[in-house]
């Protein structure tokens, strides 16, 4: 048996629980019976990870959902192997992260990125649940309240729990985000509703999807958003701009014949 090392009340983190980095993070909630994992990481890590929370005395059979964030392969790849070994668990997702998953869409779920060679296995997954915002996930006596925080990707979920909010990969402690990536159906409006939210809600903690846990600071959400509000207005993400206002000058200096400035 191991000692559970709750991260927070009902809440145990596996990384931190292992003390090492498996991966994404692997958030298990628990009430008193039934239990949930938020998302699983990569396949070849899903046994340790299931003899880490047998060997803390969660029986297997107790575990209800496996909850998709969104539908990268990094956090979801290993969820067809974890359901072998999990029998009561459905998979849940945003009905935009089902779509993804059954179809095998491997360039929304960066399981393929051909520029840069990578190709990995994502295995086809039956979604048995899907939600959307404002639906609550139950686990026993805890209620989990399930918010589309869309931006990164499409169909991307945050869960909150109290005054806790798994929130994916919107945000992480250094202020970073999710990528920002059109083949993966990243929207930079929607990532900005999506953090305002955040900031704006009385979560006081953000469990993120990579790296530790942080409190929903005001002001690092506010330059997290201001970064991305420039973004819109900027060529360095492509069609995921709404405007380059650089390109209304040049009409402007065409139409008058302006020669180069320095
Ligand atoms: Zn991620």
């Amino acid at each position: 048996m191991i000692a559970r090392r709750e991260l927070f009340p009902n809440i145990i983190e596996l990384n931190y629980q292992a003390r090492r980095r498996f991966g994404c993070c692997v958030y298990l909630v628990f009430s008193d019976t039934d239990w949930a994992l938020v998302d699983i990481g990569y396949e070849d890590t899903v046994e340790e990870l299931i003899d880490l929370i047998r060997n803390m005395d969660f029986p297997l059979t107790n575990c209800r959902y496996l909850i998709a964030t969104h539908a990268d392969a990094d956090h979801v790849q290993g969820f067809k192997r974890a359901a072998e070994l999990l029998p009561n668990a459905q998979i849940v997702a945003h009905p935009d992260a089902k779509r993804i998953l059954e179809a095998g869409d491997r360039i929304a779920s960066y399981a393929e990125i051909p520029a840069q060679e990578i190709s990995i296995d994502m295995p086809i997954l039956v979604i048995q649940k899907t939600v959307v915002d404002g639906d609550v996930l139950e686990l026993g006596d805890l209620k989990l309240d399930v918010w589309d925080t869309p931006g990164h990707a499409t169909g991307q979920l945050s869960l909150r729990l109290n005054n806790l909010l798994l929130s994916g990969d919107n945000i992480f402690r250094d202020g970073c985000v999710g990528g920002i990536d059109a083949h993966h159906g990243s929207d930079i409006p929607a990532f900005i509703s999506s953090l305002k939210r955040i900031q704006g809600s009385d979560v006081d903690w953000l469990l993120p999807s990579h790296g530790p846990a942080f409190g929903n600071d005001h002001a690092l959400l506010q330059s997290t958003i201001e970064r991305l509000e420039g973004y819109q207005h900027m060529a360095d993400f492509g069609t995921c701009a709404v405007d380059w206002p650089l390109l209304d000058e040049w009409d402007d200096e065409l139409a008058k014949g302006t020669p180069p400035v320095k």
